[in-house]
């Protein structure tokens, strides 16, 4: 698979404003890149978090896609329940499984319901889950609806106590859910938690021939409102899609 046919997944960590979201499109656009995260209901560890726009976030693509037709923009999106999925199934291009809900097996049920225009369901591992438990929730998948060609699984990390940011990414168990026939791309944001790690490993993924990236970035990273500390700069964002471009 040539670079160009890689899936390259960028965007903030949730969607905060049209004036944010409309330059990470822009920066996205120019660099031939499709799929944009526009995540709308953020799981927070704490309840006092800021919990994602919700519906009204709806409004901001509405207006994105005023510029963007969905052929060149697609937006990824993660559900938490099956309430946040009707919610937005008709806007979204891309539903996300998040880790805190692999096994969440009612939403799991409920996907193919819901897929119509989709290209595909994310299905994220989730931080403490084995390849057996994550191949099992993509196998839910597909008896409730959601053809095999229609799941993209996304290695996000393990929790860790070795790695001085309390996550590792694990290679393995991605490599070997390849060899299972499924694709698989990589999330070296939420797979690292720091910024200067997220590119270096961006890069070791591709050149391990995994199926894509999925990577956070933010016009101003240190006011993004959700994991500060991992976003990269569009500027950032933009050396590593024209690098991309020249290995083609
Ligand atoms: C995300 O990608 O928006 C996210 C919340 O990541 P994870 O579910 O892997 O923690
Ligand atoms: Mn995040």
């Amino acid at each position: 698979m040539s670079m160009k046919n890689k899936l390259f997944i960028l965007g903030p960590c949730s969607l905060e404003s049209f004036e944010q979201i409309s330059q990470v499109a822009n920066i996205l656009r120019k660099h031939d890149v499709t799929y944009i995260r526009t995540q709308l209901f953020k799981p927070r560890t704490r309840p006092e978090s800021f919990q994602g726009l919700g519906v009204e976030g709806l409004q901001v693509l509405a207006r994105l896609r005023e510029t963007y037709s969905v052929e060149k923009l697609k937006f990824v999106a993660e559900v938490c329940s099956e309430e946040q999925l009707a919610a937005i199934a008709d806007d979204v291009q891309v539903i996300q499984i998040g880790a805190r809900n692999m096994q969440n097996f009612e939403l799991l049920k409920v996907i193919g319901k819901y897929l119509k225009k989709q290209d595909f369901v994310l299905l994220k591992r989730g931080f403490a889950n084995t390849l057996e438990e994550w191949l099992a929730s993509a196998e839910y998948l597909q008896r409730f609806g959601v053809p095999k060609n229609k799941i993209v699984l996304c290695e996000r990390g393990s929790r860790t106590l070795t790695s001085p940011t309390g996550v590792h990414l694990d290679f393995i168990v991605a490599m070997v859910a390849k060899q299972s026939g499924y694709q698989v791309i990589i999330d070296p944001s939420h797979g690292t938690k720091k910024r200067e790690f997220v590119l270096p490993l961006a890069a070791a993924a591709l050149a391990m021939n995994f199926d894509g990236v999925m990577i956070e970035c933010h016009p101003e990273p240190a006011k993004s409102v959700s994991d500060a500390a991992q976003a990269i700069s569009l500027e950032e964002a933009e050396q590593f899609l024209l690098t991309r471009h020249s290995s083609n």
